[in-house]
């Protein structure tokens, strides 16, 4: 008789070691032994839990284009099907006697006049096999489930982060290069001013670039403002689960980019008149609605007013505006000798504040990891069954919240206390330049400027007021000296 060998291992077995030759020997001492003539052999490697089955299709094609009756010769049932899926396509082969199975380790061959316990038999070895499949998958399942509670990444990391293996652990860190310059690009685009398009530019200009090396397109942007990952949670299958990463931003600034990509934050001006400077600027200070410059006679810059069933609205000169920046700009001015003393003082304090952040944060890490201990112990408990389902997840999601609540705080105070003097220091350096650097005639450092001194333009009726950001309100009211020291 014909016969067709069959033999497969899958493809974790093979990783351990287990070969196809070592099986395909069997089956050909089997057939010698037997009187058989191999016209075929076909290997598998495979996964056992998933996947359609090319290969054993094409090999049931091969028998049925045979004139007369195979045998199917396979070391053990579980070699030949992994389900009961494939048994009527080889019923159906046995019972026209086309096909004949034989399982050599398990010394079994069924043919067209196999009586019922030999089927029996045969379909008892197709269930353990099936069953088998389950628990494998049944394992990764839970090994997935448990990656997804202790808050482990499952998948690649997002630009700013790397993917590594720390002590045999596959985890996530801050790209040292990268990860800051991503916090940079949630913090610009929160404060509204910027679309997701010139986000973009500006990612290509401070060097951030794709794994790839490509610049970040405008959608790739859109994805990476979306990513829940940033601020402490990861997505999958559209659930939101805490993650064991470290944090690049806070939650606050995450809803704040939010709420902006959503349309639900009006502070943006999107349509921005190019040569206007004060477009954007100008509010009503009893609505809020916004006033947008015109040019009248080709010359004089005019305010034109929105329209509002509350409030009187009139079309009004900018010229008020002008005056008030162009006084507050000297005033800013305190000549290279006493900035310098500013920036020394301030220094010092922001050497202090960073001494006294390193020990906070020590602090808080701490207290991180004795939470993380007690997840683990709770995690233990409820698998030696000591506590219920409901008790263990109400647990462990308040100690995860406790976890995010800490790492949001230290985020924060990175942020706060890091960029705190250093901000200051700036703002000296630019008030130090700022009122020579508004007469240039560079439109975009001249909007920069107002928008940094400046929160709000606003109209009273016709009368026109300008509020000043700290600290540079501090600096034109009371000087600096007795504020910062110095
Ligand atoms: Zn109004």
């Amino acid at each position: 008789m014909h016969a067709v060998l069959l033999a497969r291992v899958s493809s974790k077995e093979q990783e351990d070691g287990h070969s196809l030759v070592a099986q395909l020997d069997r089956l050909h001492a089997y057939c010698l032994r037997k009187n058989l003539d191999i016209i075929q052999e076909f290997t598998l490697v495979e996964s056992s839990t998933r996947g359609e089955r090319p290969e054993f299709q094409k090999m049931i094609a091969y028998i049925k284009k045979q004139s007369g009756k195979v045998a199917l010769v396979c070391d053990k049932v579980d070699r030949l099907q992994r389900s009961f899926r494939e048994v009527p396509i080889l019923e159906q082969l046995r019972k026209s006697d086309k096909l004949a199975l034989h399982f050599v380790s398990e010394n079994q061959i069924l043919d067209s006049g196999a009586n019922n316990s030999q089927i029996m038999a045969y379909q008892i070895f197709v269930m353990m096999a099936e069953n088998y499949t389950n628990c494998i998958s049944d394992n990764v399942k839970r090994s997935f489930e448990k990656k997804i509670r202790e808050g482990t990444i499952l998948t690649c990391a997002p630009i700013g982060y790397l993917n590594t293996t720390i002590n045999g652990v596959r985890t996530a860190i801050i790209d040292p290069e990268r990860g800051h310059k991503v916090r940079m690009l949630f913090e610009n685009y929160a404060t509204g001013n910027i679309s997701i398009r010139q986000l973009a530019d500006y990612a290509t200009e401070i060097g951030l670039k794709t794994r790839r090396n490509k610049p970040i397109s405008p959608s790739q942007m859109h994805l990476i403002l979306c990513n829940p990952f940033y601020y402490g949670e990861m997505k999958i299958k559209g659930k939101l689960y805490p993650h064991c990463h470290d944090r690049l931003i806070t939650k606050e600034i995450f809803d704040l980019c939010d709420k902006i990509r959503s349309g639900k934050y009006n502070n943006v001006s999107r349509k921005k008149k190019k040569d206007m400077l004060l477009s954007g600027f100008v509010h009503c200070v009893h609505c809020g609605k916004s006033y947008s410059p015109y040019l009248a006679k080709g010359r004089y810059v005019f305010l034109k007013p929105p329209k509002s069933d509350t409030c009187r609205h009139y079309h009004v000169s900018a010229a008020p505006f002008m005056k008030q920046i162009n006084e507050i700009l000297p005033a800013l001015y305190f000549g290279p000798s006493r900035s310098g003393q500013m920036i020394k003082g301030l220094q010092e304090k922001q050497t202090k504040a960073i001494l006294k952040k390193d020990r906070y944060i020590a602090t808080q890490n701490e207290t991180l990891s004795k939470l993380a201990i007690k997840k683990s112990r709770l995690t233990e408990l409820y698998l030696d069954q000591g506590i219920s389902r409901d008790e263990y997840d109400t647990i462990i999601n308040d100690i995860s919240k406790q976890q995010q609540e800490i790492r949001d705080q230290m985020v924060r105070t990175d942020d706060r206390i890091g960029t705190f003097y250093a901000n200051l220091i700036k703002c000296v350096k630019i008030a130090e330049i700022s009122h020579f650097l508004f007469k240039s005639s560079n439109f975009c450092l001249k909007r920069l400027i107002l928008k940094l001194i400046s929160s709000n333009l606003f109209l009273d009726n016709k009368n026109a007021s300008l509020s000043i950001r700290y600290p540079f309100i501090d600096m034109v009211q009371k000087g600096c000296r007795q504020i910062w020291g110095g």
